[in-house]
């Protein structure tokens, strides 16, 4: 069994058309997972044949997102191992050769069909409500056909010829699987161009890299069914399948744009952390058998199990999303906080640059706990910088009334009196500014909250106070008072 573990090997096969979206995420990581829990490889192949919808740029940026969500290969594209090349436009001659040999055996032949009589045939097929399938027309051809189409330059593609009646498999997720071989057509495996399509460039590098377990989205099912035929034409072992279950909207509907932004930039960008996204992934079809909910990395690796995964569909749900980005984040450590803290408060024209770090990890403190996201951050907390103190309406409006500005004008006296405002005597200073004007509790602290913060909501008055200090303070209280008057 152990000398099994140790060669197991998955890989993640991104096709670098586009943006990295969370299901596709979803499967890396369980492919991440499930490599590092049994101390197998991991390894990262581009599925790049399509040229026209693969750019440089799109691989870049999935690679860039799998490193941010911690998923490191073992091998892939930059980081050669003995099983590549790991693009797939740089295995086209690899591909070629196993067609070949499939001619050979005569288990594919030579297709002269042209794509306008291809469409032409599956226009006519879905208009007769039947689901289109090749009709054979070239399995049957003549020797003295094939000759002739030949003569004329006819360019050739090679079809599989599909003799199945049933297929079937177990799958690791799903249990046992069947479909019906009758229902699929001889398909191309080597196009005229020379680029073999999916199933037949997906069969053999899982089968040259030795893939001992696919894990991937179950949209890939009746793929399988047509690759589990290459696997035994070729004579290669098929591996162990494991299809994830679909991710829905919270309409339940397969997740797409309609549900609002899923690419993993978006969600890094709008500040959640790696960790908690991963973290949350992995709740997409996966639960731990006590229920427990967050981890780090290295937990989820310790405790992820392909047999915990779940049969039955998941819902993305934003607001649990946030919840788990709000439990790792008020896991951090507050140096760490500050250091994932600052970019977003500089991307919102917030200067730190004069600020010592003791006291921005204070007035991040304030407001830490509360957060869901970093990105909800500079909002709440640019009430402690002059370049984003501004008053909101209802600020105002408590401002314009006489009695509240009485307070204010009391708080100035009292600050005046005072060297500096400290946790040791601010609660003298409010009582004896209450004293003074005759107030205590809400009606005292509204005003004063109001002119110092702009704001009728926000952190503890206490804190405002003494992040502020005496000057800004007193400052405040002035522009305030002018702005209503
Ligand atoms: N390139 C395929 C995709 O992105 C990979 C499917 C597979 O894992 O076999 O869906």
């Amino acid at each position: 069994m152990k000398d099994m573990e140790t060669r197991i090997r998955v890989r993640f096969a991104p096709s670098p058309t586009g943006l990295l979206h969370v299901g596709n995420a979803r499967t890396a990581l369980f492919n991440f997972l499930f490599a590092r829990k049994m101390g197998g490889t991991f390894i990262l192949r581009l599925e790049d044949t399509d040229v026209e919808r693969s750019t440089a740029e799109a691989e870049e940026a999935i690679l860039e997102d799998l490193r941010w969500l911690g998923l490191d290969w073992d091998e892939g594209p930059n980081r050669p191992g003995s099983h590549g090349p790991y693009r797939q436009s740089e295995r086209l001659e690899i591909y070629q050769q196993y067609a070949w040999q499939l001619l050979e055996k005569n288990s594919a032949y030579r297709c002269y069909c042209t794509g306008e009589e291809l469409e032409e045939k599956r226009k006519r097929s879905l208009a007769r409500g039947i689901p289109p399938k090749y009709d054979g027309r070239c399995r049957y051809l003549k020797p003295e056909e094939e000759h002739s189409l030949k003569a004329a330059g006819r360019p050739a593609s090679v079809r599989f010829r599909v003799e199945a009646r049933s297929i079937e498999f177990e799958d690791l997720v799903k249990g046992r699987v069947s479909f019906d071989g009758q229902g699929i057509g001889d398909f191309i495996i080597l196009r005229s161009d020379g680029v073999s399509p999916y199933n037949f460039a997906v069969v053999v590098d899982d089968a040259l890299m030795e893939i001992t377990h696919v894990i991937r989205g179950e949209d890939h099912l009746t793929n399988t069914a047509r690759q589990l035929l290459l696997y035994k034409a070729l004579g290669f072992p098929p591996p162990k399948f494991a299809h994830l279950s679909m991710i829905l909207g919270s309409d339940r509907t397969p997740l797409s744009k309609r549900h609002g932004a899923t690419a993993v930039n978006h969600f890094r960008e709008e500040g959640y952390l790696p960790e908690a996204l991963a973290n949350y992934l992995a709740l997409l079809g996966w639960s731990s058998a006590d229920g427990q909910e967050i981890f780090s990395r290295e937990a989820l690796i310790k405790r992820f199990s392909l047999e915990r995964v779940s049969r039955s569909s998941a819902v993305f749900d934003l607001e649990k999303l946030k919840w788990v980005n709000r439990m790792h984040m008020k896991s951090l450590p507050r140096k760490k906080a500050l250091e994932l803290a600052l970019p977003f408060l500089q991307k919102s024209k917030i200067n730190v640059e004069r600020k010592s770090e003791r006291w921005l990890s204070a007035v991040l403190e304030t407001v830490w706990g509360e957060m869901d996201t970093l990105s909800q951050l500079a909002d709440r907390l640019k009430i402690f910088f002059d370049e984003g103190w501004g008053m909101e309406p209802e600020a105002e409006r408590i401002l314009a009334r006489e009695e509240n500005r009485r307070v204010v004008y009391g708080l100035q006296q009292e600050l005046r009196a005072v060297e500096e405002v400290t946790s040791e005597n601010y609660k003298q200073i409010l009582a004896s500014l209450g004293k003074r004007v005759g107030l205590s509790g809400r009606s005292l602290y509204m005003p004063l909250r109001a002119a110092l913060t702009g704001k009728t909501r926000g952190p503890e008055l206490e804190k405002i106070f003494i992040l502020l200090g005496k000057e800004r303070a007193l400052k405040r209280a002035e522009s305030a008072l002018q702005r209503t008057r």
